[in-house]
């Protein structure tokens, strides 16, 4: 595909086997499915590094399993705690401090780095993978949104390829295999709708945390499944297939299905769609990722469509979930703005979790928030991290 984010894989030299990995976000959700796989499949992997971000309990499991020769930690302080947690036979580089992302990210000895950190915080440490040349899986949307413009850029100066880890949008990279984009229509993403599907805007009021927590059909990580339930996550992901595809918006659709086994559809000119279906496990698109273009087995339980039944799909409620909508206005914009509105949606994610907003204030802080932003160049990393931060500064004063 001319456009793609990266040279089209299919047209590269994907590294060899066993692949040199860093895992960065490894103690997430991304990162413990991803985890699932190396450990089914040891032979196709050498474990280099494994970064985690507050959680150094489960860093210190992961690492007395793989004993890679670096690990990582946000703060110092958990560094130390983390020391105390490993087999005292094991003597690895410990780093901290947000520097210590980009720099795993672009070890010179690395093949792969799988980019699962959440939020706005994975985009210096994605281009950095992106600068240094490396295969990348990528989870972390939020890198996209904020510089997709900046990653293509580096993807295109340093030979670096993109491997898409969300499933909607790794459904689309094998619905456009072999067509390199060639009479590509549009690209169709499906969205579960999340727990408040068919809900009213009034009906939304009074939804609490636990609820919006619970995702009907996906396990994960609590910002990701709070923007489930927002719609936001389909916004991002709006976005980033618009980046990793090199489409204009309108060549990127959304189409409720709430039983999550259709991932996304391309469309060709000739009115032919191709969907990708699976149930909805992300071992499955990460490890297409990290073993593409290599499939392997993952002892998952598999899809009968005779026992799903039927699938469903309906139009999204733009009026119940306006942040699918903002996202997209946001985008048309210009690239600024969905750092914004990017920002904003983290800052009042955060809050509504800890309870100190209602739900339909995350909707209403976005939307301020752009109505109030003037476009600004964001042509630099520096610049865009430079707006991440005050927007976010902004947000918080706002609420206190
Ligand atoms: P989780 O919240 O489960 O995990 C986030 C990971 O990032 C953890 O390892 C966390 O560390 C780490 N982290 C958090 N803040 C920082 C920071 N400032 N610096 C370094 N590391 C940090 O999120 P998910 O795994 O659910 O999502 C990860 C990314 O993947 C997101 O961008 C999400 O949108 C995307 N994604 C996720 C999907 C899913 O099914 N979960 C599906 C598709 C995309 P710790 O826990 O140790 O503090
Ligand atoms: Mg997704």
């Amino acid at each position: 595909m001319q456009s793609y984010i990266s040279p089209w894989p299919e047209t590269s030299p994907a590294p060899p086997f066993p692949r040199r990995l860093v895992i960065l976000g490894a103690t997430g959700s991304i990162g413990t499915s991803a985890l699932r796989v190396v450990l089914r499949h040891p032979e196709l992997f050498q474990v280099l590094a494994l970064a985690g971000g507050r959680n150094a309990e489960r860093l210190a499991e992961q690492a007395a399993l793989l004993r890679p020769p670096y690990l990582a930690l946000v703060e110092p302080a958990d560094v130390d705690r983390l020391r105390t947690l490993l087999p005292g036979d094991y003597h690895p580089e410990i780093l901290s401090g947000s520097a210590a992302f980009e720099r795993l990210a672009a070890l010179p000895e690395a093949d792969m780095v799988l980019s699962s950190i959440v939020g706005a915080a994975g985009f210096a440490p994605t281009l950095a993978a992106a600068r240094a040349g490396k295969t990348i899986a990528l989870a972390n949307k939020e890198s996209l949104v904020l510089g997709g413009h900046l990653i293509r850029a580096a993807c295109r100066a340093s030979g670096a390829l993109v491997l898409p880890v969300d499933s909607e949008h790794n459904a689309l990279f094998q619905g456009l295999a072999g067509h390199a984009g060639d009479g590509l229509h549009r690209l169709i993403l499906t969205a579960s709708g999340g727990p408040f599907r068919g809900r009213s805007r009034a009906d939304l009021e009074g939804v609490t945390r636990d609820q919006a927590l619970a995702h009907p059909n996906w396990s994960m990580g609590a910002k990701i499944s709070i923007d489930s339930s927002t719609l936001m996550n389909k916004g991002l992901e709006i976005i980033e297939a618009c980046h990793l595809y090199g489409l204009p918006a309108d060549k990127v659709g959304v189409v409720v299905h709430p039983q999550s086994i259709v991932h996304s559809l391309v469309e060709y000119v000739d009115g032919s769609q191709i969907a990708h279906l699976g149930l909805p496990d992300m071992q499955i698109p990460i490890a297409h990722c990290l073993c593409y273009p290599r499939r392997v087995e993952l002892g998952l339980k598999r899809l009968s469509l005779a026992e799903v039944g039927s699938l469903t799909f309906e139009e999204p409620n733009l009026e119940a979930f306006p942040c699918l909508r903002l996202a997209q206005e946001a985008f048309a914009a210009g690239p600024s703005h969905p750092v914004v509105l990017n920002a904003v949606n983290e800052v009042a994610v955060d809050l509504f979790l800890h309870e100190k907003i209602r739900y339909l204030e995350i909707p209403a802080m976005i939307e301020t928030a752009l109505a109030g932003h003037a476009a600004t160049p964001v042509d630099s990393p520096e610049a865009i991290l430079e707006l991440d931060r005050e927007t976010r500064k902004r947000a918080a004063a706002h609420r206190t």
